[in-house]
């Protein structure tokens, strides 16, 4: 059994579907076929729900567009006769979202529920098209065996019910290739739709890939694997054919766009591989993500990649207490955790009263005033002085389990960009032994990405 899933690029044309149904028809494995919606569509969907929201009539022309893209891929991809059974379950859900915009545009609100409803229809329907292209390949609805669960105001994956509802979907009877929609998903409880989160599906595919133990779990994307770092920046970034699973989380957790990081426990606990593959050169090997034991004693470089993350924001809390209470860490990181805003990085100055961490700016305003709620009675007598912010500033992260070789790698790192001019503002302490993490300002990330890709990957092919 092998899970493959195809980003919204893969499905977003007849003519790459046509590379879907070459890959998938070629297999001679059972496989459960993930994909995405029809590329850019679920950024329109949300902005038509927007538009409608806000009584722009325009959105009518906008729900035109995206049931003529809808119909003219059925009628590029299927075969001439059995378009119309695919148009027959199409066409309703059509239906069902210019009912839903209808409705946004009446009340004048867009309430998250309804937005969940809306941008599932995206993959609702490219699962529906893809199944029906693929000889075959029979469609099963994901919204019956993906669930999820609040956390706070969010959803998150209801795993162990999600894994016995797939395991329970998935028999001796099913008939393979089995195509699904990725992303959506159903609340628990409630049976209400929701959603895994942006660039969700990777998640769902390897859920799935977990609960029928897979031998692999294949994404299918449009570049050559996961690179030494972002090509946009450097354009010497090359794939790197092995990753271990820690490597490629700490990259996604750090920006790289590869796989969204959720996606790596639940294939990671089961130690199944995942392979990165390009849809449009699928000779090319790309990317192989294991255990970090398969690599014993193959010649790789110590680094795996540089990311990057842009709109970073760094708390620096001073005072007192720091140096004499033990718990300051561990009372910041649970406040701001409970409610869903992960630290990026942590350092405490070695004189000891400066704490300081990097998060998400768009998580600035809320973290400043959880910490004070927090802190209030340190922060009344004096104990603790100020909370300072400093935004637009990004955190780099330069990954490899060869880290541990490289004595003195953050001193290493500190040097050849000071040489540069660029200053670092902030370093994790040694929190992982992986990953170098650090802080500088957003404007010199191209810089500093260059510089130490130079450094790190010149010789290396
Ligand atoms: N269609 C969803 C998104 O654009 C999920 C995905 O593509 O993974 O975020
Ligand atoms: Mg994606």
């Amino acid at each position: 059994m092998i899970v493959l899933k195809f980003g919204g690029t893969s499905v977003g044309t007849a003519a790459n579907l046509a590379n879907v149904k070459r890959i998938v028809e070629g297999l001679d494995s059972p496989a459960v076929v993930v994909v995405s919606a029809l590329g850019g569509l679920t950024d329109m969907l949300i902005a038509t729900a927007k538009m409608a929201a806000s009584g722009n009539q325009e959105y009518l022309k906008e729900m035109e567009a995206i049931s003529l893209r809808h119909h003219n891929i059925v009628s590029d991809v299927i075969k001439p006769g059995a378009g119309l059974s695919t148009l027959a379950k199409i066409d309703p859900l059509l239906q069902d979202l210019k009912r839903l915009y209808d409705g946004v545009c009446l009340i004048g609100d867009l309430p998250e529920r309804t937005l969940c409803q809306i941008v599932s229809l995206g993959e609702r329907m490219s699962s529906i098209i893809v199944a029906d292209m693929i000889e075959g390949a029979s469609h099963h609805d994901s919204l019956q065996f993906i669930k999820t669960e609040k956390w706070y105001d969010r959803n998150i994956a209801a795993t162990e019910l999600t894994t016995e509802l797939i395991q329970a979907e998935f028999t001796s009877d099913t008939k393979y290739p089995v195509v699904v929609g990725g992303f959506i998903a159903t609340d628990k409880n409630t049976g209400e739709i929701t959603n895994l989160g942006r660039g969700g599906s990777d998640y769902t595919a390897a859920l799935i890939a977990a609960a029928l133990d897979a031998e692999v779990l294949q994404i299918w994307t449009d570049v050559d694997g996961f690179l030494t770092s972002d090509p946009r920046i450097i354009p010497e970034a090359h794939v790197v054919p092995r990753m271990s699973f820690v490597e490629s989380m700490d990259l996604c957790t750090y920006g790289a766009k590869v796989i969204y990081p959720p996606t790596i426990y639940p294939v990671f606990h089961k130690n199944i591989p995942i392979r990165i593959l390009n849809t449009f050169h699928p000779e090319v090997e790309g990317t192989y993500i294991a255990d970090s034991c398969e690599f014993k004693g193959i010649q790789r470089n110590d680094i795996a990649g540089i990311s990057s993350l842009k709109g970073t924001s760094l708390f620096s809390l001073r005072g007192r207490l720091i140096a004499n209470e033990q718990n300051v860490h561990s009372r910041a990181v649970n406040a701001l955790s409970c409610q869903g805003i992960s630290i990026l990085l942590m350092t405490q100055s070695p004189e000891e009263t400066l704490f300081s961490f990097a998060i998400d700016s768009r998580n600035s305003e809320r973290a400043v005033r959880l910490l004070k709620e927090e802190f209030a009675p340190e922060l009344v007598e004096r104990d603790l002085e100020v909370i300072e912010v400093t935004d637009r500033l990004a955190t780099l992260a330069v990954v490899g389990d060869g880290i541990r070789n490289i004595p003195e790698i953050s001193n290493i790192i500190i040097d050849i960009l000071e040489l540069q001019g660029i200053k670092v503002l902030a370093m994790s302490d040694k929190a992982s032994e992986t990953t170098v993490s650090f802080v500088i300002y957003e404007d010199s990330v191209h810089e500093a990405l260059s510089t130490l890709h130079t450094q790190f990957f010149t010789n290396d092919k």
